[in-house]
């Protein structure tokens, strides 16, 4: 009846489908599919776009966040901070490099990494944090900066979610991931900027960092064929670029449209006694990757995803399991570590449709439905 989709990437696709079309044939025209001119200019778009010195592609999300904690030079047994509510590749890759994950629980409001419980998880052998912009707001990067400076410890913004956002950092609006030492993010379809595929980027403005990057991604190599390092192959694929050139371009529409959607659901849930809806740091634009809700203890969850699903409306839960209970991770926990806040997000956290194409008449039945729900 509303056709509500979680993500709507084909209506997406449909207003900007001429430039896309054109710009896929002439990848296939030129047959240049990998390392092709649209890679270069897609990053120095998003370079421009940014306001940063350097973006380096690569193939996806995950990897970024793997090449990064690579060109940090880490040991194995150091330790690196990330939050314990979060998408999994923030501490696989810790893992994957025989480093050790260090898990910190998440601020209530904002889900993303508690300050305080940050300070006290450092240890001389904390190495580097990761701070996660969930759910397209960002973390606490005033508080995270002084604190890794004061502890001489690297900072790797974790910016799948937030691509675009803005964080006003010392008094200066910032794009969200340009302000640790090395910013990583995901072009997966479903994010902010997303292609039509897999596809990733780090952004630095420290120019040796930038070389480093570019040579652990490209095999570990400057010049074809000589390997200094041990690397990895990680592109972006052609196709993708020329995707991600178009819709850069939409970047800032995009986001506004996600924020209108929000300010409709907020004007409408705000004042519900039994949901939290998203709460904005003021330091911190919110481009909400998702719109996320929190349920209180009296809400089943699962019967008002029920109820919703009945209406036609999808909702999803992000994240069911936290970190620390997934059952690859739990050998690392330290048992002073604890995460009250976590476990209570993962049980009453509740994700309603976020995508640029909602239309006013969609809101309205998604708004209309949860508020007859708790009547
Ligand atoms: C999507 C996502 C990633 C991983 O990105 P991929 O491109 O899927 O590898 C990493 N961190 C967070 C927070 C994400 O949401």
């Amino acid at each position: 009846m509303h056709n509500i989709r979680m993500v709507d990437l084909k209506t997406q696709y449909e207003n900007i489908k001429h430039e896309v079309d054109n710009a896929i044939q002439d990848v296939i025209d030129s047959t240049a599919f990998i390392n092709g001119p649209h890679v270069k200019d897609f990053q120095h778009n998003l370079e421009k776009y940014l306001g940063i010195d350097s973006v380096i592609p690569c193939a996806n999300g995950t990897d970024a966040l793997q090449i990064a904690l690579m060109a940090l030079n880490l040991e194995t047994g150091d330790e690196v901070i990330t939050p314990d509510f979060t998408f999994i590749s923030t501490v696989e890759v810790v893992k994957l490099l025989g480093l050790k994950p260090r898990l910190v629980d998440v601020n209530p409001e904002t889900f993303t990494i508690d300050i305080d419980k940050l300070e006290k998880a450092i240890n001389k052998n904390t190495k580097a944090i990761v701070p996660v912009h969930l759910f397209g707001q960002c973390a606490d990067m005033n508080a995270i900066m002084d604190i890794a400076e004061k502890h001489n410890i690297s900072v790797v913004e974790d910016v799948a979610q937030a691509t675009g956002a803005e964080y006003n950092f010392k008094g200066n609006w910032e794009k969200a991931g340009t302000i640790g030492h090395i910013g990583c993010t995901s072009f997966f379809p479903s994010k902010n900027l997303g292609c039509y595929g897999d596809g990733g980027a780090l952004f630095t403005n420290d120019h040796q960092m930038d070389e480093k990057i570019r040579t652990i991604a490209n095999h570990g190599s400057k010049v074809k064929y000589y390997h200094d390092d041990i690397g990895v192959n990680s592109r972006l694929d052609t196709l993708q670029a020329a995707i991600l050139n178009v819709k850069l371009k939409y970047l800032n529409n995009y986001n506004q449209a996600r924020q209108k959607a929000a300010a409709y659901y907020d004007e409408k849930l705000g004042k519900l006694e039994h949901i939290q809806t998203p709460v904005k740091d003021r330091n911190s634009s919110h481009i909400y990757h998702q719109y996320t809700l929190v349920l209180d203890s009296s809400v089943n969850r699962n019967e008002l995803k029920e109820y919703l699903k009945e209406k036609g409306i999808p909702s999803m839960v992000y994240y069911p399991v936290p970190m620390h209970k997934q059952s690859a991770y739990v050998d690392d926990l330290k048992s002073e570590d604890k995460f009250p806040v976590s476990e209570r997000l993962s049980e009453k956290v509740l994700s309603l449709p976020m995508h640029t194409e909602l239309t006013t008449e969609q809101l309205e039945w998604i708004t209309t439905s949860i508020i007859n729900y708790f009547k």
